[in-house]
């Protein structure tokens, strides 16, 4: 890139950042030939680095080094988009799944920790792939072993209704049955 060009970037850059409802407006209403332009540069660098093996690594390496450091700089947003993109999800309905603080089950509360019981899942369906939402692990992984289905989940507190009232009945722990609630 010339000195010229670089100099340009830069201006345009802080122009950008000190008035950034002027840059909006400004892409919005040039956005055709903008993107246009964008497709262009990229065609012609493709063309350029066709040829060439050796620029074409330099430029993959830089762009990946750019990437760590922006996205040690800017965590939060990166693991959005990261999580959007995993789960084929909106950038907004990803924000609203990070701001569920409690597991959509138990309710326990969940911590950002990668591991251990109360670490925070999104919970998706197998079959679609679709977002259900947000599940400590304990529950995320009983889900998965009951097969994620409702007829057995239904069954099974069914069982642990009838046989808690059993077992507590026997130790004379319990005057009333739980079945019902
Ligand atoms: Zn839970």
């Amino acid at each position: 890139m010339s000195r010229d060009n670089r100099d340009r970037r830069e201006y345009f850059k802080k122009h950008r950042a000190a008035h950034p409802e002027k840059a909006k407006a400004y892409y919005a209403a040039n956005k055709e030939r903008l993107l246009a332009e964008r497709c262009a540069r990229r065609e012609r660098e493709e063309h350029r680095l066709a040829g060439d093996p050796a620029a074409r690594r330099a430029r993959r390496e830089k762009k990946a080094r750019e990437h760590r450091e922006w996205r040690s700089r800017n965590l939060e947003t990166a693991r959005l988009r990261e999580k959007a993109k995993r789960f084929h999800i909106t950038l907004a309905r990803a924000q609203t799944l990070q701001a569920i603080t409690h597991c959509e089950a138990c309710g326990v509360e969940l911590s950002e920790q990668a591991y251990g019981r109360t670490a925070r899942h999104i919970d998706h369906c197998h079959e679609t792939g679709v977002v259900r939402g947000v599940l400590c692990h304990g529950c995320n992984v009983a889900l998965g072993m009951l097969r994620s289905d409702p007829r057995v989940i239904e069954r099974l507190a069914g069982y642990v209704r009838r046989r808690t009232f059993y077992s507590a009945e026997y130790l004379g722990l319990r005057e009333e049955p739980l079945v019902g609630q």
